[in-house]
């Protein structure tokens, strides 16, 4: 049994098996052929019972004739009738067959191949004939010797006199005939009509399985055509031919194929556009520290021995501040892209949410107290929240120190902390700047800067809000931004309280 499903299923996986292609052609092939076959068999099988019916009915009515002679004749009560055995010979050979006569004692009275007068009949046709009278007459077609046999009952008997001498109680029903006729005729004409029929059919059978092979295998192509001009597409996109959308509208379905791969083809185009992008961004980004750099020494080099030792000390600490630059966009260049192929692990840990704002308050005071900035915080509630601390830190520290370093003199940044029984949101917002409407969703692209000379001024490297993002949506949650230049930004960030499950 096990062998068997082991079988099936190797002739499932079998390739060519699973080609649609093939699978088209069986079935207009083989829905083409069952009709075919049957048809052939219909009409030879009605073919053949209409011309033995036609013999039956032929021979019926001359055993008819037959019937009537016998009566008036009396042969069944005197057959040692010479000239009614010789009309029986003639009409046996009119059918081409046999005929016996068959008296009520069921002994054969006359058989015009002369073989079993005397003897007698048991038969159950015989003796139903006899019983049933004519209601009985009965015919049989026997296909394996080729031969038709006919029952026909003879007369009646309506007193009942003679039904003591008449064996197996025929005589009960009251219905007893005075005898039978029996015929058997032979079908071997018919036979030899069949086969010639049959062998026609058959060649007619063999040109129409060779027109629906090829009617099938037509078909077939013609329905799989849309597919083929689909992975032809498909393929040219593959090896580099065309960037261009593919269009196979011929069916619905290779439409909806068109339209998901020209879906994946823009994600890759856009993907291949920002990767282009991120790598000359990149490059020029960690380049700018370098050519400053660059500058520096080399006119620290020109000078000569000239140099006096405040100037040395003044150019080492502008580039030791470029360093530092370089360094910080190295290692944020690096989280960020860790975070993205989310091999960083979290750490998560129930956190105070209030304690982590307020230290972040804290550290972020002095650069706020530069600018004479107020900062404030609203804690609606007590908060803690499964989180990774660092990265929760990461994002409360950049939020708050954007908004101190976009605001202008004197201004302020609100911070609020609030939860519902699900999640708990950080708003920061400032009286800064501002972000301009058509820069807001790119705010969180790396390297993008709206004024990329201030952002460079106050030490930013663009890569601020990307970490930001990856960060909160590593903890599933959400973060929105809204601005008005010149009036100020609000960033709202949602995180939910408990760890949310892989997927
Ligand atoms: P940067 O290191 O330049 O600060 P970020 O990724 O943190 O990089 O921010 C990207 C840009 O978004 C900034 O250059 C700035 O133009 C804008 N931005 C961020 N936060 C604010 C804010 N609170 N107010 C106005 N502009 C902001």
């Amino acid at each position: 049994m096990r062998e068997a499903l082991g079988r099936i299923k190797s002739i499932k996986s079998l390739k060519i098996l699973r080609s649609i292609r093939l699978r088209i052609f069986l079935c207009v092939f083989i829905l083409g052929i069952l009709p075919c076959i049957f048809m052939r068999y219909f009409i030879l099988s009605s073919y053949e019972s209409r011309i033995v019916s036609v013999r039956t009915g032929q021979v019926q009515a001359l055993l008819h004739v037959v019937s009537d002679r016998l009566i008036s004749t009396d042969y069944l009560r005197s057959p040692a009738n010479p000239e009614m055995s010789g009309e029986l010979t003639e009409f046996a050979n009119q059918i081409g067959g046999r005929i016996m006569v068959v008296g009520p004692d069921l002994k054969v009275l006359a058989d015009t191949y002369k073989k079993s007068e005397g003897s007698l009949v048991v038969s159950g046709d015989v003796v139903r004939c006899l019983r049933q009278g004519n209601r009985a007459a009965t015919s049989r077609y026997d296909r394996e010797d080729n031969f038709i046999e006919l029952f026909m009952p003879v007369g009646g008997v309506s007193d009942g006199s003679d039904a003591q001498a008449v064996p197996f109680g025929l005589g009960r029903s009251g219905r007893q005939v005075d005898g039978v006729i029996m015929a058997s005729v032979s079908t071997n004409e018919i036979e030899t009509t069949l086969e010639l029929l049959r062998r026609r059919t058959l060649l007619l059978e063999i040109i129409l399985i060779l027109v629906l092979f090829f009617i099938a295998v037509f078909v077939a192509s013609i329905l799989l055509e849309p597919f083929e001009r689909l992975t032809g597409a498909i393929r040219d996109v593959q090896a580099g031919f065309t960037t261009d959308d593919i269009d196979v509208g011929s069916y619905t379905e290779t439409e909806h194929i068109g339209d998901a791969f020209n879906q994946v083809l823009g994600r890759m185009r856009t993907m291949d556009e920002s990767r282009q992008e991120f790598v000359s961004n990149v490059s020029h980004e960690l380049k700018t520290p370098m050519t400053s750099m660059k500058v520096l020494a080399d006119s620290l080099l020109q000078q000569g021995d000239m140099v006096p030792p405040e100037m040395y000390r003044e150019f080492l600490q502008d580039i030791d501040d470029e360093l530092d630059r370089e360094n910080k966009m190295i290692s944020e260049l690096l989280s960020l892209a860790k975070m993205d192929r989310r091999q960083v692990s979290m750490n998560v840990t129930d956190v105070n949410i209030n304690e982590l704002a307020e230290i972040v308050m804290r550290r972020v005071r002095p650069l706020a107290r530069q600018k004479d900035i107020e900062l404030t915080m609203v804690s609606e509630r007590e908060i803690t929240a499964q989180v990774d601390e660092v990265k929760m830190t990461m994002v409360f520290t950049n939020l708050i120190e954007n908004a101190v370093k976009y605001n202008r003199e004197h201004g302020s940044v609100h911070v609020t902390l609030n939860s519902d029984h699900r999640n708990f949101t950080f708003t920061v917002e400032d009286t800064g700047v501002g972000i301009p409407q058509e820069s807001l969703d790119r705010i969180f692209d790396r390297f993008y800067r709206v004024d990329k000379s201030r952002s460079r001024e106050i030490g930013g490297t663009g890569l601020g809000l990307s970490i930001t993002r990856s960060a909160v949506l590593l903890h599933k949650g959400t973060i929105e931004v809204e601005s008005e230049e010149g009036v100020g930004t609000r960033f709202i960030v949602t995180i939910p309280l408990r760890k949310q499950s892989e997927g």
